[in-house]
C-alpha cells in the first residue's frame, strides 16, 4: 500500500491494494505459478539436506577414500629367532586422508568393519601391497610371509580365494607366503561356507595366524574349529615379562600351549631388550616390535630390504620411483 503526498499542491495520490487482497489477487491469478514455487523450494531444500548428510556419513567418506585410493600398506618387519633378520611383514592399514593426514586405522577400521566396507578397502590393501612389492620380489628372500588381517566379514562367502590367488600371482611360486590374520573382535561362525573357505586357503598354501591371542574368549575353539598355523601373542601379554610372577605363568603356559599343538609363534609388541632375550629363551619362534622396527610406508621398506647386508641391489627401478610406487 502507498501514499505519495505532493510538496507543493494540496495533492496525494494513494495505490495498491487492501491488506488482505494482495494474497487473493496471487491465488486467483497466479496459481500456478505459486504451486511451481512451492514445489521448486521443497525440492531444493529436500536436495540440500540430502548432500549435507552425505557428505557427513562416515559410510560416504569411507567409499570416497576408497575410490581416492587413500587406503596405503605401511609394512612392520617379522624377526626370526636366532639371527633377528627380516623373515616377514605385517601390512598395517593407514589412511592418506587430504585433511588430517594420516589416519591410525583403530580411529576407522572399527566403523569400516560395522558398515562392512572392510572388505573392499582389504582388497584394496592387498592389491595396493602386491604392486608396490611385486617390482621388487628380487629383494623378498623364498617364503617372506607378508601377513593381512582379515575380519569376520571376509568369512561370509568365498571371495576372499580370489582375492588370496590375485595377491599371489603377483609374485614367483614360492617367493612369498600369504599369511592371514584373524582377530576375535567379531566372532567368526564355523558355517560350512567358513569351513570350505580355510579348508580352501589352506589347500593354496595361505596360513592363517590367530591375532591377539589370549584376549578374548573364543581363542581355544578357533584353534580347533579353523587348523590355525600361528598364534600371535598379545602385546598386553609381552608387556608383562618383567611384572609379576602370575603374569608370566600365562605368557609361558600360552608359549607352551603352541609348542604342543605344533604351532608357530608369533610375540607382538616387542619393545626392550629384556623381553626380546626373554622371549628367545623361551624359544618363540618370531618376533615383531618398535625394539625391531616400527610400521614404515613401502618405500622405506624396500630401501631397508635392500640396504640389508647380503641382499641384492635394488633391481629395475630408481628410488624415485619406489616412492611413487
Ligand atoms: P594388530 O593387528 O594387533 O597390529 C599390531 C599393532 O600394534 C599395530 O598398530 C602396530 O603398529 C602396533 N605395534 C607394533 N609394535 C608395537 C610395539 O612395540 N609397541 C606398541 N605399543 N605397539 C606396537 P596399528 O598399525 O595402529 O593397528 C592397530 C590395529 O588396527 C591392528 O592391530 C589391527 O587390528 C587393525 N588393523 C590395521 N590394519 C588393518 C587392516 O588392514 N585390516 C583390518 N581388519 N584391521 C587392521
Ligand atoms: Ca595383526
Ligand atoms: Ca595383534
Amino acid at each position: 500500500h502507498v501514499l505519495l503526498g505532493s510538496t507543493r499542491y494540496p495533492f496525494s495520490v494513494q495505490g495498491g491494494y487492501a491488506a488482505a487482497q494482495q494474497g487473493r489477487l496471487w491465488r486467483s491469478h497466479y496459481p500456478a505459478l505459486l504451486g511451481l514455487l512451492l514445489v521448486l523450494g521443497a525440492a531444493a531444500a529436500l536436495a540440500c539436506r540430502w548432500q549435507i548428510r552425505r557428505a557427513s556419513s562416515p559410510r560416504a567418506e569411507l567409499r570416497r577414500a576408497l575410490e581416492a585410493d587413500e587406503f596405503l600398506p605401511y609394512f612392520q618387519p617379522v624377526v626370526r629367532q636366532g639371527d633377528y633378520r627380516w623373515a616377514g611383514a605385517e601390512v598395517l592399514m593407514r589412511w592418506n586422508h587430504p585433511q588430517e593426514g594420516l589416519v591410525r586405522p583403530d580411529l576407522f577400521i572399527p566403523y569400516a568393519e560395522h558398515s562392512g566396507q572392510i572388505v573392499d578397502m582389504t582388497r584394496a590393501l592387498m592389491m595396493h601391497t602386491a604392486q608396490s612389492l611385486a617390482p621388487y620380489a628380487g629383494l623378498l628372500e623364498d617364503g617372506f610371509h607378508i601377513g593381512i588381517n582379515i575380519t569376520a566379514d571376509h568369512c561370509r562367502d568365498l571371495s576372499l580365494l580370489d582375492d588370496c590367488r590375485t595377491f599371489l600371482q603377483h609374485f614367483p611360486h614360492g617367493r612369498v607366503v600369504l599369511t592371514l590374520e584373524l582377530t576375535e573382535r567379531k566372532l567368526i561362525e564355523p558355517t560350512p561356507v567358513t569351513l570350505e573357505l580355510f579348508e580352501k586357503l589352506h589347500a593354496m598354501g595361505v596360513m592363517i595366524a590367530l591375532d591377539d591371542f589370549g584376549t578374548g574368549q573364543s581363542s581355544l575353539n578357533y584353534l580347533r574349529q579353523f587348523k590355525v598355523d600361528y598364534l600371535k601373542i598379545d602385546q598386553s601379554f609381552v608387556a608383562l615379562i618383567g611384572a609379576d610372577a602370575l603374569s608370566v605363568h600365562i605368557l609361558e603356559s600360552v608359549i607352551e600351549l603352541s609348542a604342543k599343538l605344533g604351532l608357530g609363534i608369533v610375540a607382538e609388541g616387542v619393545e626392550t631388550a629384556a623381553q626380546r632375550d626373554y622371549l628367545a629363551r623361551h624359544d618363540v619362534d618370531f618376533q615383531q616390535g618398535y625394539l625391531f622396527a616400527k610400521p614404515m610406508p613401502a618405500a622405506q621398506f624396500l630401501e631397508a630390504l635392500a640396504a640389508r647386508p647380503g641382499a641384492t641391489q635394488l633391481p629395475q627401478r630408481t628410488p624415485p620411483e619406489i616412492m611413487r610406487g
